[in-house]
């Protein structure tokens, strides 16, 4: 077979099911651009100064303008926590207006908001970003968190980290990562952009103070991974979609990742060292 002449080719495996999008073109990548941050104002892809400002991948893992990048702030040695309330806010009205114009496309059924930081979880660009893609389907993951009727954890016991102002931040049952935490507002609300200004507040609010504890966690910064479980933008109904988000990291200790190796690949079951109530516990006494 010849190389797809397509930005992306998406391919399902024939036994699992598995899909697998290939993604030549992102092989030409810059790992690191080679002059200057280009999210600092005046930089590429920032030219004219801004709170916060989203713009399309121009390296998109997905063709048909797909993939977006969110700038947090222009601060470029800022963090998610050194937002304050007012720029967390700020970011959140973002997701949720990009999800609303996102969603709104008959060609999108899915939009996930999400954010790597650190170059541990691949990270190019240290300046503080997210990223957004927009589905065609409805990715297995969130289809099974659907189906199975995802809700907050009612009785989170020695797991709880925090709840305060309608929400709720929980060391999972089950966590996979050695650091997960679930970020969920108590009452229902399906989506980012079905969240009033108090409860973005609100968010804005629990967000900054959880990222903080993570960064003083190690007492350095914490390589993380972070995304919104939303309901799909597919037209159904899907009235069990309840709202959260997930925040994870690789790291067991102080710069030391536990690796997805091969019997967690083989097997799709994790070996996770950190204990979930032990997690919740430090996290509890850095409030
Ligand atoms: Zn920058």
């Amino acid at each position: 077979m010849s190389p797809s002449p397509s930005p992306s080719d998406r391919r399902t495996d024939p036994h699992l099911g598995t899909i697998v999008h290939v993604v030549g073109t992102r092989q030409a990548r810059p790992n690191l651009p080679s002059t200057g941050c280009p999210f600092c104002v005046g930089g590429r892809e920032a030219p004219e100064p801004y709170d916060v400002r989203w713009f399309a991948n121009r390296w998109p893992a997905m063709p048909g303008e797909r993939c977006e990048v969110v700038l947090y702030t222009p601060e470029h040695d800022a963090t998610f926590a050194s937002l304050g309330v007012p720029g967390a806010r700020k970011v959140i009205d973002l997701w949720s207006q990009r999800t609303a114009a996102l969603g709104a496309r008959d060609d999108v059924d899915f939009v996930l908001v999400f954010e790597n930081r650190g170059p541990e979880v691949g990270a190019t660009i240290a300046h503080p970003h997210g990223q957004i893609y927009a589905y065609d389907h409805v990715p297995d993951r969130p289809r099974r968190l659907l189906e199975g009727k995802w809700e907050p954890d009612s009785t989170p016991g020695d797991r709880l980290v925090l709840r305060r102002d309608g929400w709720q931040v929980c060391v999972p049952y089950a966590a996979t990562f050695p650091i997960a935490l679930s970020v969920a507002p108590l009452e229902q609300v399906p989506d980012v952009v079905s969240l009033d200004g108090t409860a973005r507040d609100a968010l804005a609010g629990v967000l900054v103070d959880v990222l903080d504890r993570l960064d003083r966690l190690y007492d350095r910064p914490l390589p993380y991974m972070m995304w919104l479980n939303q309901r799909p933008t597919d037209g159904g109904e899907w009235p069990q979609a309840w709202f959260n988000i997930e925040l994870v990291s690789p790291w067991r200790s102080a710069g030391v990742p536990r690796f997805i190796a091969a019997a967690e690949v083989a097997c799709n079951e994790y070996f996770n060292p950190f204990i979930p109530e032990v997690l919740a516990e430090q996290l509890r006494a850095l409030g």
